[in-house]
């Protein structure tokens, strides 16, 4: 029977050096007689450093150019130890890095997201380039594909909205030849492309979803996200101790827990997955052997508590400044501009008078949208330090651990799940 396409997703930790680059080989290597679509992030911290570049080039504060040489100084070490000199894959490095040196010899374009989404891409451009190359180089022949010939967005930058259709459509003509075609095919994740030919970004962390659309297009028959931990784990393990990696998570529970905060999997990723009943994979690629977490359909087990923490919360409190009740059409008023502004609602409460909402607090767009609805309401915002903290199946004993040291500003509970909009307290401190 012939076999199904799989596909991979590499993130910026797996490729973040040139042992990560060969580790990955290795993983490939046994996945050599399958049809395999691969979709890679930037290396490690890239994506960071160019934001800190577009800053440098839009503020025009001089730094942009050696920031970027510092970039490009970085990424050719990693050449060097993966290939010999003249290698073409060079001239591919090059040519990319080239094309942002002009951009920065430019004025900077009036539109900061748009202007973002062409030169933050290159991250990914350039990995797939390196990533692609030292496969082939390796024995493993590797098909690079532009993920922006196949995944059509609207024109909202840094948050490209994928145009369905036209994207499956696209998978068809272009990705799937290439799947038949023998060997593999790399892209890359987080970017996509305008029908204008703009280049659009997904969302920060966006890789997930890029493998998940592609799994989607192709009716793949399973997806993989390759990570630096053992699974799904009941916390995350940068903030928590005593954490438990999950075996087993339906899809539902894999969305409440990613939209809520639990970085390992993009929010965006599940659904995709979930309409077409694709297994997800989430392993380790320091132990490709062990089993990791499977998401699917048909899982119905008793789950530990989990808990998703998502820093940089704004809470918004509404009201009307007459005095009148908060009713439903200034709540469809209020939703109109959320949904325009692109806002995250977490949680939402309201009085008879008055409006809570905590959002994530995304660069200026909570203040743009107070600001667009203050004819008619008053907005306190508080965005000093907030946290939103989700319980999933929760304990007295998970809910005090938390609590303890915070201010709770608003709670909300249902019968598996704890939401919390905390502050940390200042404890006083005697002087002596
Ligand atoms: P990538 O290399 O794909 O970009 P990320 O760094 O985005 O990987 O995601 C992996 C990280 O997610 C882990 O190192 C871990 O610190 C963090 N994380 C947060 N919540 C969880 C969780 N519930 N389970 C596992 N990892 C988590
Ligand atoms: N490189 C992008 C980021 O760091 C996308 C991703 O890694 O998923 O946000
Ligand atoms: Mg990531």
């Amino acid at each position: 029977m012939k076999k199904k396409l799989k596909v991979f997703k590499f993130g910026g930790a797996s490729v973040k050096d040139a042992a990560g680059i060969k580790n990955v080989a290795g993983i490939l290597k046994t996945y050599k007689e399958d049809p395999l679509m691969i979709v890679v992030s930037a290396m490690g911290k890239t994506t960071d450093a160019l934001e800190r570049i577009v800053v440098a080039h839009s503020n025009k504060t001089g730094e942009s150019g050696i920031l970027l040489e510092n970039l490009q100084k970085a990424h050719y070490a990693i050449m060097a130890e993966l290939f010999e000199d003249g290698h073409p894959v060079f001239d591919e490095v090059n040519d990319t890095f080239v094309a942002l040196e002009w951009v920065l010899d430019e004025e900077p374009h009036p539109n900061y997201d748009l202007l973002y989404d062409q030169m933050v891409s290159v991250g990914e451009l350039v990995s797939s380039k390196i990533v692609a190359n030292y496969l082939s180089h390796v024995g493993l022949p590797t098909q690079w594909l532009d993920a922006r010939d196949v995944i059509l967005t609207d024109d909202i930058y840094r948050e490209g909205w994928v145009q369905w259709d036209e994207t499956v459509e696209n998978a068809l003509n272009i990705a799937k030849p290439m799947v038949e075609k023998g060997g593999f095919v790399l892209t890359q994740g987080f970017i996509g492309s305008t029908k204008e030919n703009f280049t659009t970004t997904l969302g920060r962390e966006g890789s997930d979803y890029t493998a998940a659309i592609f799994s989607y297009c192709l009716d793949a028959d399973s997806m993989t996200i390759w990570k630096d931990v053992p699974g799904v784990l009941t916390a995350d393990p940068r903030i928590f101790e005593n954490i438990a990696k999950l075996d087993r998570l339906s899809y539902k529970e894999a969305i409440e827990m990613t939209y809520y905060g639990a970085k390992v999997i993009h929010p965006k990723t599940i659904k995709p997955l979930q309409n077409k009943s694709i297994p997800l994979y989430v392993k380790s690629f320091l132990n490709p052997e062990a089993t990791g977490t499977f998401i699917g359909p048909d899982v119905d087990d008793l789950y530990p508590p989990m808990v998703a923490l998502e820093k940089n919360q704004a809470l918004l409190n509404i009201s009307t400044r007459d005095f009148s009740f908060v009713a439903e059409h200034h709540m469809s008023h209020i939703f109109t501009k959320i949904a325009e502004f692109r806002l995250q609602v977490n949680l939402m409460q309201n009085t008879a008078i008055s409006f809570a909402v905590c959002v994530n607090n995304v660069d200026d767009r909570v203040h743009k949208f107070a600001e667009s609805i203050e004819k008619d309401f008053k907005v306190v915002i508080d965005d000093d330090g907030l946290e939103l903290t989700t319980v999933r199946h929760y304990t007295p004993q998970t809910l005090e651990m938390l609590r303890s040291g915070k201010i709770i500003l608003v709670e909300e509970r249902t019968k598996n799940t704890v939401q919390m909009v905390m502050k940390v307290v200042q404890e006083l401190k005697r002087k002596d």
